[in-house]
Parts: structure tokens; sequence; C-alpha cells
């Protein structure tokens, strides 16, 4: 059994409560460990550390900061082999990914960081021969940083690296269904350097600890990156209590494909921007609309391919689609399947559970599922469903499927596949997304700002973006 405890002040430590949860590994669906079910209390106990350690972290240099935060990504490339398993085994994803993109990618935003407030400058406004204005740019205290499950050190580092470097001391709570990752990085801080309380983690629940954490008086910054109903009920916390936050929220994002675009780049590309961790990445592209010269072909040899992704145990190294995080979330995707026939889809593929054999016989795993016949704006279409499931329908127009792709709550990213470089820059304008990707997906620079419309979110991080969120400007005038 693996257990996991708590990173509170420097030190390892039980919840308060000695109540645990289990951790069940979705590949097998037995559990294999537990966690802390910690409280408002052990919130308490982090925030007054955190606070502590304030006066401490902020007064640091900027290089020393940033020494511990490369230091840390060195000790994570240094036990990535134990890294890996257990993101795979926490998650259900193939460890294969979790070799390629997790892991690399904690360390990378670490060191992205760490780097980046060496290099950060605030604004001077001159005003003729009047004054000059400078904006002096100050951590702001204690910063609560909450991650989901689907990418778990991915975007738990992603949130945890510009809050430190920026001078924050941090409580953190990844997703109870995924928190190995994290504590395993709490085991390499203190080696890191880091001083006792500027990095906590409080493990459990997200109405116990994650709302406490966004309660507390004495925490300034809230970062969350989660579900949009989630997002709404921090919000409604935060927001009279006038702290600061940044809120990356859920998607359905479309993938346009127009009839002059490389078909089998877009056919090839689209599989892994469909199915990619199950297809549960809130990048993934979920409603594919085709421009209808193209239909037919597209749907023949995208399905064709999505025949031959290999179903199985995470650990297999041939396998490409692993397992959904839990049977919650594995019978929450059914249900959208059940839905789309209601709706009059057909399922051209999938929408079943496969038959994976040997210790996996009990994991949640979904066959990856293609329908068509939906209408553009039928609940299917328009609800996040966050799993291995996507829709195909054809369209005339670009006028058409600007309409299609705009027509949803959220606006978090598109992919657009054309030859046209001047239609595509002009569509990508009216898309109303935060992120755009022409004839490619998932291509990422650090440095530029990643997040949401609408109901996918507010603010963004990403490069600067992300040091700002986590300072506090003040313009100080000089007069000449
Ligand atoms: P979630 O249910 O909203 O949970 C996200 C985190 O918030 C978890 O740690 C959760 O804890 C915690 N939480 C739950 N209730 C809370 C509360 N009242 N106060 C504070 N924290 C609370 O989301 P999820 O199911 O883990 O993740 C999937 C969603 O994340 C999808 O909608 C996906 O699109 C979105 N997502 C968005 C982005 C982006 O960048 N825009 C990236 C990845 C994922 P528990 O685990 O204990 O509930």
């Amino acid at each position: 059994m693996k257990n996991i405890k708590n990173f509170i002040d420097g030190k390892l430590v039980d919840p308060i409560s000695k109540q645990y949860i289990e951790n069940i590994e979705p590949a097998t669906g037995k559990v294999y460990g537990n966690l802390p079910d910690s409280k408002k209390e052990d919130v308490g106990v982090a925030v007054d550390a955190a606070k502590a350690a304030f006066s401490v972290w902020s007064k640091w240099p900027v290089q020393k900061r940033s020494d511990v935060l490369m230091k840390w990504a060195d000790l994570i490339d240094a036990n990535k082999a134990e890294f890996i398993e257990a993101e795979s085994r926490d998650n259900g994803k193939p460890m294969k990914l979790a070799a390629h993109v997790d892991i690399p990618r904690a360390s990378a935003n670490l060191r992205f960081f760490a780097t980046a407030i060496i290099h950060y400058a605030s604004e001077s406004h001159k005003m003729d021969d009047v004054a000059i204005n400078y904006t002096l740019r100050a951590p702001i205290g204690v910063a609560a940083c909450i991650s989901p499950w689907n990418l778990p050190l991915y975007l738990f580092t992603w949130k945890i690296a510009p809050a430190l470097a920026a001078g924050n001391t941090v409580v953190a709570k990844p997703s109870e269904l995924t928190p190995m990752t994290a504590f395993l990085l709490s085991k390499l801080a203190n080696e890191a350097g880091l001083p006792s309380g500027t990095f906590n983690i409080v493990h459990g629940y997200g109405h116990h600890v994650g709302q406490a954490m966004t309660e507390h008086p004495d925490v300034g910054v809230v970062s969350f990156t989660g579900g949009t109903e989630t997002g709404k009920k921090i919000a409604s916390t935060i927001a009279p209590m006038f702290k600061k936050y940044s809120l990356e929220l859920g998607g359905k994002n479309p993938n346009i494909i127009f009839s002059d675009a490389d078909l089998e780049d877009a056919v090839k590309t689209s599989v892994h921007s469909s199915f990619a961790n199950q297809g549960q990445i809130c990048l993934c592209g979920s409603r594919i609309f085709v421009q209808s010269e193209v239909y037919d072909q597209f749907v023949e040899q995208f399905v064709s391919r999505v025949r031959r992704l290999q179903i199985g145990d995470p650990e297999d190294d041939a396998t490409q689609v692993g397992a959904l995080v839990s049977k919650a979330h594995l019978e929450k995707v059914e249900g959208y399947i059940q839905l789309a026939k209601e709706e009059g889809g057909t399922i051209l593929f999938g929408g079943q559970r496969p038959i994976v054999a040997g210790r996996c016989a009990d994991g949640y795993f979904l066959t990856p599922t293609v329908i068509v016949d939906l209408d553009p704006y039928c609940r299917t279409n328009t609800e996040e469903i966050f799993g291995p499931v996507v829709t195909i329908t054809p369209f005339e127009t670009e006028e058409e499927v600007l309409a299609y792709a705009n027509g949803t709550p959220y606006g978090l990213s598109a992919t657009v596949w054309t030859d046209n470089l001047k239609r595509g820059h002009r569509v990508a304008e009216f898309l109303k997304m935060g992120i755009v990707w022409l004839n490619c997906w998932l291509v990422r620079d650090l440095r530029t700002p990643f997040g949401g419309m609408k109901q996918s979110g507010v603010g963004r991080e990403g490069g600067l973006e992300a040091l700002r969120f986590f300072t506090e400007p003040k313009n100080v005038c000089v007069k000449y």
C-alpha cells in the first residue's frame, strides 16, 4: 500500500482527524493506497506556516529563489522513473504518455519560471518633462493553488512555479483522485532548499480542503484549474472577499477542417487531439467540423485510424489509450454516449467497455467513440464530456462553421485546418477562443498567454501573464 501524507511547514504529516481516503488505480479498479482526508483545521495550520514563511521567502534574492526551483526541477528528472510510474498508476494514462509529456513538462515548468523571474522587469512611464512613473510588482502573500486530475503534476507545477518564483508562499491541493506525484514532489522540497512553510500541500476533497483554502482570510490569491461548475462556486466565495483569482475551466473545443487542408495531416493529428489521454485534456478537440467536399473521405480515414488505436494496460509500451480516471467519470461519459443516441446520433465506432485481459480486467476502460448525425447545437455537442468521445459534423461555408464553433458557452481552444493562409488568419480572429492552432494541435510555447474566454475561464496563465498574476502592481509617480 502506498500511503500519502500532507506536507506542512517542511514536514510530512498525518491529517489532524487521522481520516484517510482510498486511492484507487483506475486501470485495475483496485485500492492501492490512501491519502489524507484533510479538513479546514489542516488548511489553517498550512496557511499559518505559509504566512510565517512569506517574510523569509519573499525577501530572498531572486537568483537564490531561482536556484532552488532549478534544483527541484533537477530532482524531478533524477527521479523521473518513479514519477512516471506514479503518474500513470494514479491516473490511468499510458506510461509512455507520462514519460513523454507529463513528467518532462513538470520539470520544464519549474525551470521556465525559475529563469523567467530573473528576466522579469516592470514598466516605467515618462510624462514629458513632468514626472516619471515606475511600477513596483510585489508578491501577494499566501497563494492557494488548486489543480485537477487530468494532467496532475503538469498542471500542479504550472501553478506553483510562477507563484513561488514571484516570491509568494503556497498552499496547494492536487485532485484527490491523483495525489501521488504532488506527494513525491513534496518529498523533494527540503532537499531542493525550499525554506520550511514556503510550499505546503494539504490533500483531501475539494469541498473540504479546496473550499477552506479559498475561504481563508490569509490567502491573498487563488489559482484554480478544473471544471466550470467548481469555478463558479470558487468565484462566488472569493469575489466578495476581493481576492485575486485566475480560473482555468472547461471547454468544448472545435476542430475545423476545410476542404483545402492537408487531409492526411488533419486526420492523423485529429485522432491524437480527440483521444490523447483518453480525451481528458481540456484542449482536446471534441467537436470535429469537416467541409462537405471532404467529409466522407475524412470520416473514412479517421475511423480507420481510430480502429487501430491500442487500448490496454497503461504499463504496456504499445498502449495508446489507457483507463479513464474513475468509475464515476467512466459512467458520466457513458451517460453522454447514451444521450447522443437519444439525440439521434449514430455511433460509427466505439462506445463500449473493451475487454482488457489480465490485471486490468476491472479497469475503467472505454473504446474511443466516434459519433455522427447530431445537430451542432444539441447537448452532446455543447456540453463538456471530457472523455474519449468525438462528434463529426459536416459544414458548407466559413460563416456557418464559425457559428457552430462559437455556439457553446465555452471558449477555450480551437484547431483550424486549411492551406489558405488568409482564411486561416481570418477564422482565427473570429473564433471566440483563448487559443487557436492553425494546422497543428497542442504545440505549446510557455511564453504565450494560456486560458479561455466565456465560461472557459477568467485570466491567463503562462509566461509574463502568470508572473503578473502572482504579483500586485503599485505605481510610483516621481515629479521632476
Ligand atoms: P473539478 O472537479 O472542478 O476539480 C478541480 C479541483 O478543484 C480538484 O482538486 C477538486 O478537488 C477541487 N475542488 C472541488 N470542489 C472545490 C471547491 N468547492 N473549492 C475549491 N476546490 C474544489 O475538476 P476535475 O474533474 O478535477 O477536472 C476536470 C475539469 O478540469 C474539466 O472540466 C476540464 O476541462 C478542466 N480543465 C481545465 C483546464 C484549463 O486549463 N482550462 C485544464 C485541465 C482541466 P476534488 O478532486 O477533491 O474534487
